[in-house]
């Protein structure tokens, strides 16, 4: 093969496509495991890392009307995308995005005594959503302030919302808490929706539903729910180049530090990913402190056969070992699976000692991107 062929000017040397298809697909899933509840979606830091601009209007299309993005910038991108539906913005309401809030007709989710104020003084009967922290001592009222909130205020909100904790692991104690919570805290806020619900949270069951639910993460791919078979179709995959193949001798060293010694003659493919391009760091096959603790390192795949990460994985460099392939099986110019049918987000996340949505919103901005369906 001639070295000009295996990067055309397209082409880096990582690429990655985005299914909009088994996004859809997902979102269907997560809307009827919601009962009689609307199902909505969390769009914010990009939709996870995947594309808004592209995810938004695919499932606005597919039925969707309710979208949660964390600040106005993200709600004010998408609004031309979305000229139809409810916006919410989950961060706020301040002084600083208060115009931008109203130019583009977004919902503010109020989540603190001082935000209703400012809210009432300026946006006058505008609707607005209220947070109500029940457990997470993040964002939203506490239910003290939410009570008093929904026995002084004139002005209702148009949705009432809180947040799990610890949603991911059904039998957690403080999932029946805060159900109990909100379900306490609906009384006071009569005939208006509420929403509790995230990904994992839809899997509670119908006292958690009530009347919008709010999936992010399982829309594009990963587990909600840890312990149990996933049963979301993968979004996401992404593969690297090799460059090239060499071969080190048993006692060689392999990448910065010479942490990773052949114990045996060895085929490397040099592959064109590293931790700038969002494939971390610490899914190193050696000398990071994550091996101590979890000992397998990071893979890639070629035709579904696993090639573990040898060495430290470098900003733009990442070594896998390919020795037990057949020679012929992987040459330069090669795309490696990183994400995909054989490599899952969680495989991935655990690898780099972190969580599927790390692994989804790190994706870096090098991959060459494709929008399939
Ligand atoms: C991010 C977020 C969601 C979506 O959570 P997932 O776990 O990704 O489903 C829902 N609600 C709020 C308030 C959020 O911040």
């Amino acid at each position: 093969m001639p070295l000009s062929s295996p990067m055309s000017d397209s082409a880096g040397t990582t690429r990655l496509t985005v299914d909009l298809n088994a996004l859809c697909a997902n979102w269907r899933l997560m809307r009827d495991f919601s009962g009689s509840a609307r199902c909505g979606a969390a769009v914010k830091a990009d939709a996870y890392g995947t594309g808004a601009a592209q995810a938004a209007p695919r499932l606005a299309r597919e039925g969707c009307s309710d979208f949660f993005v964390a600040d106005v910038v993200e709600a004010a991108n998408l609004r031309p995308l979305l000229p139809n539906s409810r916006i919410y913005v989950l961060n706020g309401v301040f002084a600083s995005s208060f115009a931008q809030t109203l130019a583009h007709d977004l919902i503010p989710v109020v989540n603190s005594v001082e935000q209703a104020a400012f809210w009432r003084e300026n946006a006058g009967t505008r609707p607005y959503a209220l947070h109500i922290d029940t457990g997470m001592n993040r964002l939203g009222m506490t239910p003290e302030q939410a009570v008093a909130h929904a026995q002084s205020s004139a002005h209702p909100p148009c949705l009432v919302m809180s947040h799990f904790a610890c949603a991911d692991e059904p039998g957690h104690p403080l999932n029946a808490r805060q159900i109990d919570i909100f379900a306490g805290l609906r009384d006071c806020f009569p005939n208006i929706e509420a929403s509790l619900a995230n990904s994992a949270g839809i899997h509670l069951g119908p006292e958690a539903h009530h009347q919008l639910t709010r999936p992010g993460v399982a829309l594009y791919g990963a587990d909600p729910v840890s312990g149990v078979p996933n049963r979301m179709h993968p979004v996401v995959s992404a593969e690297t180049h090799v460059l090239l193949i060499r071969h080190a001798r048993a006692g060689e060293a392999v990448s910065y530090g010479a942490a990773h010694k052949c114990s045996r003659d060895s085929r490397i493919a040099v592959c064109g990913v590293g931790y700038a391009d969002g494939f971390h760091r610490s899914a190193s096959g050696a000398g990071v402190p994550l091996r101590s603790a979890v000992r397998q390192g990071g893979c890639g795949a070629i035709n579904g056969v696993r090639v573990p990460v040898i060495g430290k994985i470098t900003m733009d460099l990442t070594m896998f070992d390919v020795t037990d392939l057949p020679e012929a099986a992987v040459n330069p110019g090669d795309w490696i699976e990183l994400l995909g049918p054989a490599i899952s987000l969680e495989e991935a996340a655990t690898a780099a000692g972190t969580i599927s949505y790390e692994m989804l919103t790190s994706l870096g901005r090098r991959y060459a991107r494709t929008y399939s369906g």
